[in-house]
């Protein structure tokens, strides 16, 4: 066997593990009866241990030198190559950076404070949690010191979740944003539930199940699922997992979550249809462009009028509900409802990407030292004020409302609004060029052609293409805010 064949084989391995690993996750939040929590907990830490040691260890590494030395040879097959070790190279750096001993204090840390947090959380006493979310700052801030960076401290952790992406050309993206869409909230109006009676579950369940195939995804590499947080996972090429949660007073939630859901499962799906699959390049290239392909398909279309045209019927077939007691408009408007809310998991798509600027803004200032832990409080409250104008009454629906910074988190957040950046540009651009599409929808749920857009000029790159020269290449621009300001101005103008 050569030693491509051989570090191929390898990397077979190693991403099997992975998918091994993925398969117990998502049958602890599926399957698994309570009393099963502990020990999967050690069999999944166990594996992921096992995952961490191949992928930085010593085989690794005779693959990364083998692969230098045939490309320094320079055969034909060394061109695709340079990209995936550059990718390999700049993976596995970035896992030895850290000593074990910082990784191991900061797994225990974040383990015991999920607790601290939530009992924090759930007494409205943020006072509790300072000392604990002080030590996950400091090693934060540590780390972020041990990966490097040029010239601001937060982009070290921003690295981990959005490749490339840099603290300036995000404020620069989301001050525009910020600034734009303050006036666009104010301007929204808010609708009540059309719904009179509850559905029930087995009605959503009908409707949702012809969701995924509608928008692309095969029935027979899927699975549609119940869980209390809606997730979407790949356990291998062709198998591809998506969840969601049923409320019978309120419908649409598993509705939404099936679609961003199958968003996220579309995008590896796509993945997994690459040439040499398993690869470092087969794989998402950023959190960002992950959520972008679930926002696209929850927001853009998913709330569209067309899409509605064609699936108002079927929604008032499977839930057993006249048009007459369903007003049409009424669904629409709800759908595209604007309502200022103190908690992010509960807003709107106009509202939502203030919530992440607002986090983006503290957790810069915080890994910069420009603001102290003991200062959130007080800083989450002000700019809950000049965002929205709300009044923060406990830190409970304040500062203690997510779970992210317990885990140490910090540059997660902005790939939440990136997603939403990304995904009002990418169908801008595709909506430029297909003009039909709408008429597809309306008349017959026709999504194929989208479906093929994106297969070509996202899921088909993998890790290719850094997120920022993706989105360039897919629609001619660097990201910006634009689309996704007009996207969200004409929802508010349009309401009735
Ligand atoms: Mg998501």
């Amino acid at each position: 066997m050569n030693e491509l064949q051989s570090y191929r084989n390898f990397w077979k391995e190693y991403t099997r593990l992975g998918d091994i690993i993925s398969l117990l996750h998502w049958d602890s939040e599926v399957m698994m009866p309570d009393d099963g929590r502990e020990e999967r907990a050690e069999q999944i830490s166990q594996l992921s241990s096992l995952s961490h040691k191949m992928f930085t260890g010593d085989e690794a590494k005779r693959h990364i030198e083998n692969l230098h030395n045939l490309i320094a040879k320079n055969p034909p097959e060394a061109i695709p190559l340079r990209r995936e070790l550059e990718i390999l190279e700049r993976d596995r750096n970035r896992a030895i950076t850290l000593p074990v001993e910082l990784v191991e204090r900061f797994s225990k840390l974040t383990n015991l404070a999920h607790g601290i947090w939530a009992d924090a959380k759930k007494n409205k006493d943020f006072k509790s949690f300072e000392p604990t979310l002080t030590e996950i700052t400091e090693l934060s801030i540590e780390m972020a010191e041990c990966y490097g960076y040029t010239t601001e401290r937060y982009d070290a952790l921003l690295e981990g979740y959005e490749t490339g992406a840099k603290s300036n050309d995000l404020e620069n993206l989301f001050l525009h944003l910020k600034n734009s869409l303050i006036p666009i909230v104010n301007e929204g109006k808010s609708y009540s539930s059309p719904f009179k009676n509850p559905i029930p579950v087995e009605f959503q369940k009908a409707f949702n199940d012809r969701l995924p195939g509608i928008l692309g995804l095969p029935a027979s590499a899927s699975r549609l699922d119940i869980s209390v947080h809606p997730f979407s996972t790949s356990l291998g090429s062709k198998d591809k997992r998506i969840t969601t949660r049923y409320h019978v007073t309120d419908p649409l939630s598993s509705i939404f979550g099936v679609l961003h859901e199958t968003g996220h499962a579309l995008y590896e799906y796509g993945l997994g249809q690459m040439k040499d699959y398993p690869s470092p390049l087969t794989a998402a290239v950023s959190l960002g462009i992950h959520e972008s392909q679930s926002r696209l398909w929850e927001n853009q279309v998913g709330r569209s009028r067309a899409f509605w045209e064609y699936f108002y019927p079927v929604l008032l077939k499977e839930f057993n509900i006249y048009h007459y007691d369903l007003p049409f408009n009424d669904l629409y408007n709800y759908i595209n409802s604007v309502v200022k809310s103190k908690i992010r998991v509960e807003a709107d798509q106009v509202t939502y990407n203030l919530h992440i600027i607002l986090r983006f803004e503290i957790e810069r200032d915080l890994i910069s030292r420009r603001i102290k832990v003991s200062d959130l409080p007080e800083v989450w409250n002000s700019k809950m004020k000049e965002f929205f104008d709300l009044t923060i009454n406990d830190d409970s629906e304040g500062v203690l409302q997510d779970v992210h910074w317990s885990g140490g988190a910090f540059g997660y957040f902005p790939t939440y609004t990136l997603g939403n950046i990304y995904s009002a540009q990418l169908f801008h651009h595709f909506l430029a060029t297909h003009e039909s599409f709408w008429d597809d929808v309306i008349k017959r749920g026709d999504m194929s052609s989208l479906n093929k857009w994106l297969t070509r000029k996202v899921y088909s790159h993998g890790r290719n293409l850094d997120p920022k020269d993706l989105i360039k290449e897919a629609t001619g621009e660097a990201p910006k805010s634009d689309y996704l300001v007009r996207y969200l101005k004409t929802k508010v103008q349009e309401q009735e």
